[in-house]
């Protein structure tokens, strides 16, 4: 890999990294992908974000290996320098797995949802109830003392449907 290769992160890879590490950690991965490897203290002059909130956000991807480290000693200070450089392919990976987990979880709630009829009062902020647990309050509302009568959850399963596929299209591109 020589000095020039230069990585592209997308957009929705880069919305992914923000949701899970913050936002400095967008900033930071979008320095790291211009080039092949950078300081810390490079990362902190570029951005104004403080060094601690960079090392700490470095150190957070590091634990999941989408960034690799290497140190130096500086010759005048003797102090360690570290170098940061971005782990596409593991950043891909991760980005991955995340997705395959999502997909995991929204398959079992569609599961859930498609093997359950669901009882309510239909009071705004009010549950509603599975069957069985409907049965055992007698169909009435825990909470509000009203009523509860079947509601259909079919825009839950068609909403949970549309993410399921389009989670399914993205991991198969
Ligand atoms: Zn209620």
């Amino acid at each position: 890999m020589g000095g020039l290769k230069l990585f592209f992160v997308d957009d929705e890879t880069l919305r992914k990294v923000a949701a899970l590490f913050g936002e400095e950690a967008v900033t930071v991965v979008e320095i790291l992908e211009k080039v092949d490897e950078t300081t810390d203290f490079q990362i902190a002059d570029q951005t104004e974000i403080r060094l601690n909130t960079v090392r700490k956000t470095l150190y957070r991807l590091y634990d999941h290996s989408l960034v690799a480290l290497r140190r130096s000693r500086d010759k005048e200070t003797g102090w360690f320098i570290f170098h940061w450089r971005l782990q596409p392919d593991q950043l891909e990976g991760f980005i991955f797995n995340q997705k395959r987990r999502v997909l995991e979880k929204l398959e079992t709630r569609l599961r859930y949802e498609k093997s359950h009829e669901f009882y309510s009062c239909k009071t705004p902020g009010c549950k509603r109830f599975p069957f069985e647990e409907a049965f055992e309050l007698l169909f009435t509302c825990p909470a509000c003392d009203k009523p509860m009568s079947y509601v259909t959850n079919n825009k839950v399963i068609e909403t949970l449907t549309q993410k399921i596929n389009q989670i399914k299209k993205e991991l198969s591109e």
